[in-house]
């Protein structure tokens, strides 16, 4: 079959990878300019160079003997690496945490800066439109690998049901502080955990194979960022900011770097069940928030549905 993807996140690239080793012809689309999706890297210009910060996902887990099996080969190819300052269980992309997405995207064929706005369902098959234009390819079947709230925008509510579940499976959003410092700040912290504002804070620049300044990612917890999320970037950067020096206890210097990333659809909601696909109308739909609000979920899915697809 010609399967096309919409989006190239883990779960969309872990789809591919079954469907394309089984003989399928995927082709992925994702709104996005480059790898990473939810795993992405921010990179910014700052008076002492760029630096990097990974402002999605902060670090993974591999609990399941077949996610186990790819990070181990993630590991080997340089891609992935234990962060102990996380937790035993912790694992980073090296030397940024999309590396494992760029690798992968890089074995498939990707269209970037691509978003979907409608899926077109016509007698031969499926085809897809960006940007209200319909594209000129066609598709046997198409899946869905993209939050649940942008997957319930894209399906008709006759979907099988499809539509209501993804409509009804709520994420929450997640604000993001993203400060940098010429010199490091005075604190043997690494990790900072659940503060009712701050959920997250974490020297990035302490991951492995990091280079450049001291650069830190601050997550707002849940509540916070759902009471603030209409704010705008420097008030968030000035709040956030504030919390966190009270929880250094010392003033902050002035940093090189203080951005701010809203994600409206950051940690997933969950489902009872792994993937969904209808045979009949040979639509599927994986990503993290069918199992769970985390990598190896997502992984977990995509490869669950590609089953689904091959059965
Ligand atoms: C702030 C934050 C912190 C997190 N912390 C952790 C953590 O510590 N540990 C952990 O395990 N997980 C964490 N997660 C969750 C983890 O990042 C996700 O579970 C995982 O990356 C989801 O992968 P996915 O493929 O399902 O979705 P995504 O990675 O979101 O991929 C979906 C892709 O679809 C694209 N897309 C969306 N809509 C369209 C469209 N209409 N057309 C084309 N493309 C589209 C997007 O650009 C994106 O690339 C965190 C996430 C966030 C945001």
């Amino acid at each position: 079959m010609k399967i096309a993807i919409v989006g190239a996140g883990l779960s969309g690239l872990a789809c591919a990878e079954h469907l394309v080793l089984a003989g399928h012809e995927v082709s992925l689309f994702d709104k996005a300019r480059g790898a990473g999706g939810r795993m992405s890297t921010r990179r910014i210009d700052s008076a002492a160079g760029q630096v990097s910060f990974d402002h999605g996902a902060q670090y993974f887990t591999a609990r399941d003997p077949a996610f186990q099996a790819v990070v181990s080969q993630w590991q080997d190819s340089g891609s992935a690496a234990r962060w102990p300052a996380a937790g035993p269980e912790a694992w980073v992309g090296v030397p940024a945490m999309n590396a494992p997405i760029k690798m992968l995207a890089a074995q498939h064929d990707v269209s970037w800066s691509t978003p979907i706005d409608e899926l077109v369902q016509q007698e031969a098959g499926w085809r897809l439109s960006c940007d209200k234009a319909v594209i000129d390819r066609q598709f046997d079947a198409v899946v869905l690998a993209i939050p649940a709230e942008q997957a319930a925008a894209l399906l008709v509510p006759s979907d099988k049901g499809f539509h209501r579940i993804a409509a009804n499976t709520a994420s929450d959003p997640c604000w993001t502080l993203m400060l940098a410092f010429l010199e490091p700040l005075e604190t043997a912290k690494m990790v900072i955990r659940d503060d009712a504002i701050i959920g997250w804070a974490a020297r990035n620049s302490d991951k492995p194979g990091r280079t450049g300044p001291d650069a830190w990612v601050i997550q707002a917890s849940p509540t916070w960022s759902k009471e603030h999320l209409e704010e705008d970037q420097h008030q968030i950067v000035a709040a956030l900011s504030a919390r966190f020096a009270t929880l250094l206890d010392a003033p902050l210097p002035e940093p090189l770097i203080a951005s701010a990333h809203r994600w409206r659809y950051a940690r997933s909601g969950k489902t009872d069940q792994n993937a969904l696909y209808s045979k009949d109308l040979k639509i599927g739909i994986c990503g993290d928030w069918l199992i769970g609000p985390r990598v190896e979920c997502a992984w977990r899915s995509g490869t669950a549905l590609a089953r689904m697809i091959l059965a």
